[in-house]
């Protein structure tokens, strides 16, 4: 028998999770974000679940695009970090990608890149998040060259928020982007997961989200993924290979840092860190044995977890676990582990066998 780990990547939930977002976007076309292999969940499984139904597929990867493309995906394809290089351009031209323009740069490369047609093209602000895209210095210059430019199709013009799941929120950089679109009539796009639910009314014409999709809360601790309306996709699931007693003053695991302090009756699940879970995740994290909710105790190991089986005298080797998803919700082990949903999905290793339902 194989050790008993497995994944399942449920396509309805993603169907599902796309018609949410969809009734929180106003109207707004949906680039469904499948960067990072969709968030770990499997570039193709998105392709599969979305086919028919997004309005486009954003990306990083220009590979990822092409085999994309070449999967019989017709909707549009934006390309989040556009062309490293001109020979990139040619290849986006002949797979009918959509780049984005996020450096000055890349506005000189695309008029001198000798393209057959005419490139659809993302204009991309820096409005405060200090990562890509041009300065409201550079911007009315690169926007004038792309408008004059006739290898240069339909332009859109893009900004990325840095806190709109946080205190701060959008309007400082709203505001910017704003003074940049002004008089231009074209079309926008803004919204990451948190943009679009908190604040829908920026919506605009394209909203780009990412982690809801994938049944992650943008913002767990002000509302969970239920309360959204989402659901899991990803589930994690193991078993209890070992059930034993402990007393008091036993400690378990690496560094000895939980020490019972009562008799108490521990499992030991077959999932560690080199499966993809957190190994930060401190004593006390969520998991559900046999249906119902336990914590985790003391450190995760290479390959083994040990979970408190105090309230479940019924479990025993063999019993089924649920790390993360259904049944035991990713935002709350990502809360408890000190990181979020987005980084428990990507890490799903290789090593763990995954299988599609739905
Ligand atoms: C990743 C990404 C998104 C999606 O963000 P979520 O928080 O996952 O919704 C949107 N826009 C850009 C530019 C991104 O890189």
């Amino acid at each position: 028998m194989p050790r008993p780990i497995s994944a399942t990547i449920d396509l309805a939930s993603l169907r599902n999770n796309l018609a949410a977002a969809r009734s929180h976007a106003g109207g707004a076309r949906v680039w469904c974000v499948v960067k990072a292999n969709a968030y770990g969940h499997g570039i193709g499984n998105a392709a599969t679940a979305w086919r028919d139904t997004a309005d486009g597929f954003a990306l990083l990867d220009l590979d990822e695009a092409v085999r994309l493309r070449e999967s019989g995906i017709r909707q549009p394809i934006l390309l989040l970090e556009g062309a490293f290089e001109a020979a990139d351009l040619l290849r986006i031209a002949e797979f009918d990608l959509t780049p984005v323009v996020r450096h000055a740069d890349q506005v000189d490369m695309i008029m001198r890149a000798g393209l057959p047609g005419r490139m659809p093209v993302y204009l991309k602000a820096n409005t405060g998040m200090n990562r890509l895209g041009l300065t409201a210095k550079e911007w009315p210059a690169a926007l004038a060259a792309l408008r004059a430019c006739p290898q240069v199709g339909p332009i859109t013009l893009m900004t990325h928020f840095a806190d709109a799941d946080g205190d701060r929120g959008i309007d400082w950089q709203l505001q910017r982007f704003e003074g940049l679109c002004a008089g231009s009539g074209l079309p926008r796009s803004l919204s990451n997961s948190a943009a679009l639910l908190r604040y829908p009314e920026v919506n605009a014409d394209w909203v780009r989200p990412g982690i809801m999709l994938y049944g992650g809360s943008p913002f767990p601790a002000r509302q969970s993924a239920a309360q959204l309306g989402l659901r899991a996709v990803m589930t994690l699931r193991s078993q209890l290979i070992c059930v034993r007693d402990v007393g008091p003053g036993d400690t378990v695991g690496y560094g000895c840092v939980f020490a019972a302090d009562r008799p108490m009756r521990i499992g030991v699940v077959a999932c560690g860190y080199a499966d993809g879970y957190p190994r930060h995740a401190p004593t006390g994290t969520p998991v559900n044995v046999a249906g119902r909710m336990t914590r985790t105790l003391g450190r995760v190991s290479m390959d083994m977890i040990v979970v408190d089986l105090e309230h479940l005298p019924e479990a025993g080797v063999g019993a089924p676990v649920v790390l993360w998803g259904e049944g035991c919700p990713a935002d709350d082990v990502a809360t408890a582990a000190g990181t979020v949903s987005y980084e428990l999905f990507c890490a799903l290793a290789p090593r763990v066998p995954v299988t599609v339902i739905g």
